[in-house]
């Protein structure tokens, strides 16, 4: 009998794992475990459906059974996998155990709490799946006034998005402008600056210390005692990889479940892809490096032992109001940002020591410049062991 290749998780990385499989076997026996319901939706699509009016129910494309005909796979759900067996090649959940000859862990990320005292800390919102999804969808509703913890990526889609609908939001940060760990500041004052004209009050150089319920919803304590009174709260401070499945199973991991560059893990046959992955150094929570990592992997699993080699992957952000495309250079380059342009069209450049360029923001109309410049850009590539 031939033993299956395993996946835990049906996020976009496992589900597209296995469909980058059946491109290229249709046969192999293919399980796949997740802890949710296994339907499929794309993530990036929860931060942007308030304004397209798009309802909870709508935003899954196709439900498990149907997941499962087309993969041709048997999908389990509400399953959640608590130890890995690799001498034996056996997964264990509650109920069974089951063998494998590949075992893929795709376990996605979860968010991080934020540290703040008072006595609504566990009212505090967070978004990061489809669940996630609805129960702030429930809440928000009839609220008026938003605070949003957290600047990055997420949070200003967040705030862009709740704005739209008529909310009251205010984003609170320590940083001094939005996105401040990935754009120069010229770009994001831009963006803070086309924000603030669409309604959001910014409150940056603040930290929130305590939340607590008050009458009509709730008071944030910031610096200097400041406090915000709202109706709902968000968490967007950032994602922590889910890597206690592996490390309690002996698993090397760091931050992410450390694999190689062919996705390989510390332990022969185990493999680990998408947010949960540390991948030659690098955790990415984006689309782009789990579909090269999905086709690769497909690869390997099959047969054509592959390496992935990630290109440029610019992300663009989903604020129509003030367009925005970000390439980050890679952590650990030493270099500067040169910008030039006019307004609110603005191209900024990376160059490293060497004058290379290693990573570039694009805002406004500039942002049509971005296939341009990706073949300009040294790629961020892996390090090499
Ligand atoms: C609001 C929002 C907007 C975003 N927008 C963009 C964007 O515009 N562009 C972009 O590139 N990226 C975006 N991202 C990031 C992108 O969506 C993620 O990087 C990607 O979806 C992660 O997929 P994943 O499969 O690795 O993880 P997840 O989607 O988290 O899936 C993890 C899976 O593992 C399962 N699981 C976990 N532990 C266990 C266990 N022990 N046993 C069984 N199953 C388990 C879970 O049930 C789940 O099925 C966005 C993210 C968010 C939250």
């Amino acid at each position: 009998m031939t033993l299956p290749v395993v996946i835990i998780g049906t996020g976009l990385a496992g589900y597209m794992l296995a469909k980058e499989i059946r491109k290229l076997d249709a046969d192999v026996p293919l399980i796949i475990l997740t802890a949710n319901d296994g339907s499929f939706y794309s993530k990036p699509l929860l931060s942007t459906s308030l304004t397209a009016k798009r309802k909870v129910t709508q935003i899954p494309t196709a439900d498990v059974a149907t997941m499962s005909k087309q993969l041709n796979a048997d999908i389990r759900v509400a399953t959640t996998v608590k130890k890995i067996n690799h001498e034996q090649k056996q997964i264990e959940t509650l109920t069974d155990t089951i063998a494998y000859e590949k075992l893929v862990v795709a376990t996605g990320a979860s968010v991080i709490s934020p540290p703040l005292l008072g006595d609504a800390v566990e009212e505090i919102l967070s978004v990061n799946d489809l669940e996630d999804y609805g129960r702030f969808c429930e809440i928000i509703t009839n609220k008026k006034r938003v605070a949003i913890l957290g600047a990055g990526l997420v949070g200003c889609e967040f705030a862009n998005d709740l704005t739209n609908t008529g909310h009251e939001v205010h984003v609170v940060d320590p940083a001094f402008f939005p996105l401040q760990r990935l754009l120069p500041e010229a770009l994001g004052r831009i963006f803070e600056q086309a924000l603030r004209e669409n309604g959001l009050t910014w409150h940056f150089g603040k930290l929130v210390s305590e939340i607590n319920k008050a009458e009509n919803g709730y008071n944030l304590t910031l610096s200097h005692q400041e406090v915000l009174q709202v109706d709902a709260v968000m968490s967007a401070i950032g994602l922590r990889p889910n890597i206690e499945l592996a490390k309690n199973s002996g698993v090397k991991t760091n931050y992410g479940i450390l694999v190689d560059s062919y996705l390989q893990t510390s332990i022969t046959d185990v493999y680990a892809m998408g947010d949960c992955a540390e991948v030659s150094g690098l955790v990415l929570f984006f689309v782009a490096p789990l579909l090269h990592c999905a086709a690769a992997l497909a690869k390997t699993l099959t047969g054509n032992r592959t390496e992935v080699i990630y290109p440029v992957m610019p992300v663009v952000l989903k604020t129509p109001s003030c367009p925005i495309v970000i390439a980050s250079p890679p952590r650990n380059v030493l270099g500067e940002w040169f910008v030039e342009g006019e307004g609110r069209d603005l191209r900024a450049l990376y160059y490293d020591q060497h004058n290379n360029i290693c990573g570039f923001a694009l805002s406004g109309r500039k942002v049509i410049e971005k296939n341009e410049l990706i073949k300009k850009v040294t790629p961020l590539g892996l390090v090499k062991e």
